[in-house]
């Protein structure tokens, strides 16, 4: 069949309907970066057919033409019914956000217009009343405000959006099958206005093209125009093989003076990393760039704390704490510490006086770790977030 987006993306899309075993994916602590415990990917494969996605890559196995093939879960809500069902569950679901987005496909995608997945998940997460996340780049995600305000009204659903710039030419070359940036801004501002919090992830830029100051510091302000709420940021992956193999072709097409830029900032690491230094000087600009904006760079405090459970809520809070304090050059042991709390079964309330016993729990982080049981926040967290 063919499918137009509204950039007139005329490109011949295989659809293929295929029945999953198993729809929620539980994280194994929760996703300080979404805040979500569970995620799930209602299709697999993705015609936005970004240059830069790794769903191209070969390690997460999707079947097909990556780009013009999608397959649909066509038992999905089947299925989600019997997960979410608190009356078929051996074990209650932990309390957080459900997670719709990210991993290999994006659920708002042209195929949506017709099959309704996300659509009918997010009915079934009204009805068992949990708080959703949607990160997405399609504006097909207004059609659902009817649902989402439901949500919102009883719990908390929030919508992100992710973008490499907000350049209109420059997403049309790298981001073919999605609505432009500026729609997208339009999005946020249309959910802004009904009372639902929206996120930017400023996720990837690209190096050496979307990375310029100037286009970074356009992008947060206008973000920050829209009234979004936060704006998460990081770079590029590339993987070997199809995926770096596909972005080459188009850089080396339109931009051949920076294919050796490329080579010298990915050096075939395992996870697609680029060198420790270009991470670095990234993040130093975008540290600049939202301290003038006075943007959080995490979600603020505010959308998840009444959505998470205690535990949680510690493990987050300092995730939080060491970004902050290696997004503006320090060390920090917080990252280690969080890993430590996450791996604790037990109410952390009954186990006060024992963190600093805890391999890479000091007493300065025991005693944040108090602070944030007693008042549901951190004085350290506060002054480094601004939140
Ligand atoms: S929208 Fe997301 S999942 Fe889809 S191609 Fe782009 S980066 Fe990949």
């Amino acid at each position: 069949m063919n499918i137009n987006t509204n950039r007139e993306y005329t490109d011949v899309v295989t659809i293929r309907e295929i029945n999953a075993k198993s729809i929620l994916r539980k994280h194994k602590r929760i996703d300080s970066w979404f805040l979500s415990r569970y995620g799930m990917n209602l299709y697999r494969g993705c015609t936005h057919n970004c240059v830069y996605c790794d769903g191209r890559a070969e390690g997460y196995y999707v079947d097909g033409d990556f780009g013009t093939e999608v397959a649909g879960k066509v038992n999905a809500i089947e299925i989600l019914r019997r997960e979410l069902d608190p009356a078929r569950r051996r074990k209650p679901l932990k309390k957080g956000f459900m997670m719709i987005g990210g991993g290999v496909g994006d659920s708002y995608q042209p195929i949506e217009k017709q099959y309704r997945i996300s659509r009918k998940a997010l009915e079934l997460i009204a009805e068992y009343q949990f708080p959703v996340h949607i990160l997405t780049k399609s504006t097909l995600v207004k059609r659902d405000i009817d649902v989402l305000k439901a949500i919102n009204e009883k719990n908390r659903a929030i919508v992100s959006f992710s973008f490499s710039s907000v350049d209109d030419d420059i997403s049309a070359l790298f981001e073919p099958g999605v609505p432009p940036p500026s729609e997208r801004l339009e999005t946020i501002k249309f959910f802004k206005q009904e009372g639902i919090a929206c996120g930017m992830y400023l996720v990837p830029v690209i190096p050496f093209i979307t990375d310029k100051p100037r286009l970074m510091e356009d992008a947060v302000r206008r973000a920050r125009d829209t009234g979004v709420d936060f704006i998460n940021f990081s770079g590029m992956t590339l993987k070997d093989g199809r995926q770096k193999d596909y972005f080459m072709q188009t850089i080396t097409e339109h931009y051949p003076d920076l294919t050796s830029s490329y080579r010298k900032i990915y050096k075939s690491d395992k996870w697609g990393q680029a060198s420790g230094e270009y991470y670095q000087s990234i993040h130093q600009t975008f540290s600049t760039i939202i301290d003038q904006y006075k943007i959080p760079s995490r979600m603020p405090l505010r959308l998840f704390s009444d959505q998470i459970d205690e535990n949680d809520l510690v493990v987050a809070l300092l995730d939080h704490i060491d970004y902050y304090l290696k997004l503006s050059g320090n060390r920090s042991p917080y990252g280690y510490a969080s890993y430590v709390i996450s791996q604790i079964k037990e109410p952390l309330t009954t186990m006060r006086g024992s963190f600093c016993q805890m391999k890479g729990i000091g007493q300065s982080i025991e005693r944040v770790i108090h602070e944030i049981l007693d008042s549901g926040s951190s004085s350290l967290y506060e002054r480094l977030s601004g939140d």
